[in-house]
This record gives C-alpha cells, structure tokens and sequence, in this order.
C-alpha cells in the first residue's frame, strides 16, 4: 500500500460519481461517506451565456442550479480532506 505513497493527497480519485461515495479517506484512513460540494465548471458558464443570449437574463441562473450542469467535488466529512472531483 506504500507504492503511492509519494502522491499528492490531492490527487483527483478517480473512483468517486456525481453523488456522495462512500470510500476510505486517504487522509484519516476512515470509511466515509463523501460530502459533495457541487462548482460551476466552464461549461456551466457557456450554459448559462447561451441561455441569456437565447431567452433572457433570468435563466442564467438555472445551469448553476442543476447540478447536472456542475462538477462534484468529493470532501471527507470527519477530516475535510479533499477526495477527488468528478468531472461533467
Ligand atoms: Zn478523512
């Protein structure tokens, strides 16, 4: 278990979804449940350009509303370490 051991905790997990995951945290070495912070990706904001040019001003909020439109960032929920992020 020591092979990455030189890698950043940081390192994007590839094995989290868009939903929260439960996994060992690298960080405390715990089995968690993720908590799931969900961030506007560049997509979002071309999303939300295209509907303001196409409809109006008020739907520019909506692609930061829907979280299908938003990349989920994984943290642990004893520790705070960050677990990963998946990506739309
Ligand atoms: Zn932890």
């Amino acid at each position: 278990m020591a092979v990455n051991y030189l890698q950043p905790v940081t390192m994007a997990n590839p094995l989290v979804g868009p939903e929260p995951t439960t996994l060992i945290c690298p960080s405390c070495k715990a089995s968690v449940t993720t908590r799931v912070d969900h961030k506007a990706t560049t997509r979002t904001h071309l999303v939300a350009l295209i509907l303001c040019v196409l409809l109006c001003w008020p739907c520019v909020c909506v692609p930061y509303c829907v979280n299908s439109c938003l990349n989920a960032d994984h943290y642990c929920p004893s520790c705070n370490a960050y677990l990963g992020t998946y990506k739309r």
